[in-house]
């Protein structure tokens, strides 16, 4: 069976699915948008990443197209479609379509829904985590809310070509007192020089992970002290090892920073634990 997208209340052909030319999210980039990872056709970190899209349209004062449960018929539905069982599952959810002006629709329109699912090889991610990435570090350039998990993706975007144009896998961005934030669509780790696990504590201005809260508890019961302090980015080249979390990527070692090599320039032992910890629970915990 091909490939099937969910595009507000009815499923199509992947390539017959399509939003209005005035729909907001592609003119303004008015919407949000979530990411689950699928092990055996479940959804992993169900709730957390439920929760944090009803929180990004509350913030946004963007309609919920439906309530929670008959949304996540939809994504199971999808999922279903597409024969996923390893994968990934998006939603994008905009302010609706209207005639161009900037402020709200009024009278207001129903949002547009779009949900989508995908296989991913594992086996070839898996010898990736098992060989390591290499990360750059790029300036901060993005907006004082990157909280909501927004469609508006530019300066990520940019951010990842760049990383893509010098061989790495990830770009972590740097504010103005050098500290890194976060990764293009992952949140950065670094067991620094005194093997201590850290990572951006979420009053700075990032997106608060759900792959990174979830590693933050099982880190603890594992007994690995977590720190949520920002880092430089000469810390992280001086750290002992690297890692970034997203559900794109679970825990993916990193191997070097700007050309430096991270530790022995091998994915570290605390890094290799923590990707089979968040693995394991993830697969269990998937629904
Ligand atoms: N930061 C950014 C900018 C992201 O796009 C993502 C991926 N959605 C993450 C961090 C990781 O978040 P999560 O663990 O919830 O996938």
């Amino acid at each position: 069976m091909s490939r099937q997208a969910y595009v507000n209340g009815h499923f199509y052909a992947h390539g017959d699915a399509m939003v209005h030319v005035e729909d907001r999210g592609f003119q303004f980039a008015d919407g949000v948008y979530e990411v689950w990872a699928v092990f055996d056709g479940k959804l992993a970190d169900f709730k957390g990443h439920m929760d944090r899209l009803e929180r990004s349209l509350d913030e946004l004062r963007i309609d919920r197209p439906m309530s929670r449960a008959a949304l996540t018929n939809v994504l199971r539905e999808t999922v279903r479609r597409n024969r996923v069982r390893d994968g990934l599952c998006y939603i994008q959810i905009t302010r609706g379509q209207a005639r161009r002006d900037h402020p709200f629709p009024d009278p207001p329109v129903a949002p547009s829904l779009i949900v989508t699912s995908r296989s991913v090889d594992q086996a070839s991610a898996a010898a990736k985590a098992l060989k390591g990435v290499a990360v750059v570090t790029v300036p901060e350039t993005r907006w004082a809310r990157c909280d909501i998990k927004s469609v508006a993706l530019l300066p990520n975007i940019l951010a990842k070509q760049a990383a893509k144009e010098k061989g790495a896998a990830e770009a972590w961005f740097v504010d103005d007192l050098g500290l890194v934030t976060e990764g293009s669509s992952t949140n950065a780790w670094i067991v620094d020089s005194e093997g201590v696990l850290r990572t951006r504590d979420t009053n700075a201005n990032i997106l608060r992970g759900i792959t990174r809260h979830n590693l933050i508890d099982l880190a603890h019961e594992a007994g690995i002290e977590v720190s949520q302090r920002p880092f430089s980015v000469e810390e992280a080249k001086q750290a002992k090892e690297a890692f970034f979390t997203a559900a794109s990527a679970f825990v993916m070692p990193v191997i070097s920073v700007d050309g430096t090599k991270i530790g022995d320039g091998k994915p570290g032992p605390i890094t290799s634990k923590l990707r089979t910890i968040y693995l394991e629970n993830a697969r269990s915990a998937a629904v």
